[in-house]
């Protein structure tokens, strides 16, 4: 049998949230060791949309979401690479009168915690957005968002982390973990055996079943977003796009592509596989061309699938455990933890090392579920 190997931190999964993690903690001097089954980077952290917005989310994610912005804004620094991150701004379109109470109640909320959005009728979007389809009747446009390349940022944030001193082992797959009261104890299913006072359970659309092993299983509906990318065309659409309802977002890059979504595809049973469904391709190419007409003669010459977890109130889980002490969860990213991936391993870091974060993550504690119900 071989020996038993210990750490100041254990991490499960090696996506942006584990990597990121692992890196902050390694930089604050405590060892640590991430447990990844696959690569890191390659589920969805490496095959996401790209969008890193603000704009949006839940107001208990704000707090959050302004501290990774803050990180990306600096990302070489961090990482070694920008991951072509580019401020481009995220425009939030609205198709239907009730769309437009929606925008405003979100413009008055964030404007409380400090985040400047601009609400724009139709007259602004045909002066600032002349392309925008017809249909589109407002939006708000936040200009500190942006997009950036997901195959590029997870596995930097890896090589970052062990260039940090932290131990990333791949093709290690976490079967079970316990609690003996001091240390937690890790093995994998090729029989090798961890230990560490402290365990992240970062494991991203699995993470339920690592919560499960202390007690803690939450609801975690499988979200398998569908993506598409064209030919190039000309740069001429700069800020990311989304709709209320969340059905359609888009973004070019500088190269010409348009990349866009919408829609799920299907994954197996384990959700280890997922692929893409031609009518949902169908259905996404059409909205999107109702949002951006002039992309109706490009070509789509690829299409993929990736998997989150959903949690019920579309919030993730970042925190303690409630149930067992030194036992933190990151996970339930409800298909936009790209953005918060940086902020989320700096918090947890703090919370671990420093046992305090300034960034307030309250309202997204675990215990919120009630034990999963
Ligand atoms: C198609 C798609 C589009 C998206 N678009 C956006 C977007 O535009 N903007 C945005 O902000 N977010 C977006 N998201 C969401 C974002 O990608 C995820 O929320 C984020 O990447 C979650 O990171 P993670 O590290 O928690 O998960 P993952 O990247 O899935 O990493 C979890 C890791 O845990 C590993 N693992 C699981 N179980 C075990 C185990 N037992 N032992 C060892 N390792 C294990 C897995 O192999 C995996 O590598 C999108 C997601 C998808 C799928």
């Amino acid at each position: 049998m071989s020996p038993t190997l210990g750490a100041d931190v254990i991490v499960i999964g090696g996506g942006i949230v584990g990597c990121s993690t692992a890196l902050h903690i390694a930089r604050k001097g405590h060892s640590v060791i991430l447990l990844e089954r696959d690569q890191a980077g390659i589920r969805a952290s490496g095959v996401n949309f790209g969008g890193v917005r603000q704009h949006g989310r839940a107001l208990a994610e704000i707090p959050l979401s302004f501290r990774s912005r803050a990180i990306w804004a600096d990302l070489a620094s961090l990482i070694g690479t920008d991951g072509e991150f580019t401020q481009t701004g995220h425009l939030r379109l609205a198709r239907k009168e009730s769309d437009i109470n929606l925008l405003q109640l979100h413009l008055q909320a964030v404007s409380l915690y400090g985040l400047e959005l601009e609400y724009l009728d139709r007259a602004d979007l045909d002066r600032r957005f002349p392309w925008l389809g017809p249909h589109i009747i407002a939006g708000t446009y936040c200009p500190s968002d942006g997009q950036a390349n997901p195959r590029l940022i997870a596995p930097a944030f890896a090589a970052a982390a062990r260039k940090a001193g932290a131990s990333i082992i791949e093709g290690a797959e976490v079967t079970a973990a316990s609690h003996d009261g001091g240390l937690y104890r890790v093995s994998t299913r090729d029989g090798r055996r961890f230990e560490a006072p402290v365990l992240v359970n970062a494991a991203g659309a699995w993470a339920n079943s690592v919560a499960g092993w202390f007690g803690e299983s939450v609801t975690l509906v499988p979200e398998v977003p569908q993506i598409m990318v064209t030919e190039p065309a000309p740069y001429r659409f700069q800020p990311v796009l989304g709709v209320i309802g969340g059905d359609l977002y888009f973004r070019q890059i500088p190269r010409g592509n348009v990349i866009f979504g919408g829609g799920q595809g299907r994954a197996n049973a384990g959700h280890t596989r997922s692929r893409p469904l031609p009518e949902i391709s169908a259905q996404a190419a059409a909205e999107a061309v109702r949002i951006v007409p002039e992309i109706r003669h490009l070509n789509i010459i690829r299409t993929w699938t990736g998997v989150d977890g959903d949690t019920i109130d579309g919030s993730p889980i970042v925190g303690p455990s409630a149930t067992t002490p030194g036992l933190f969860h990151a996970f339930g990213f409800c298909g936009h933890g790209f953005q918060l991936g940086p902020g989320v391993g700096a918090v947890l870091a703090e919370l671990i090392v420093d046992g305090r974060s300034d960034t307030d993550i309250h309202g997204l504690g675990i215990a919120r579920f009630d034990g999963g119900r």
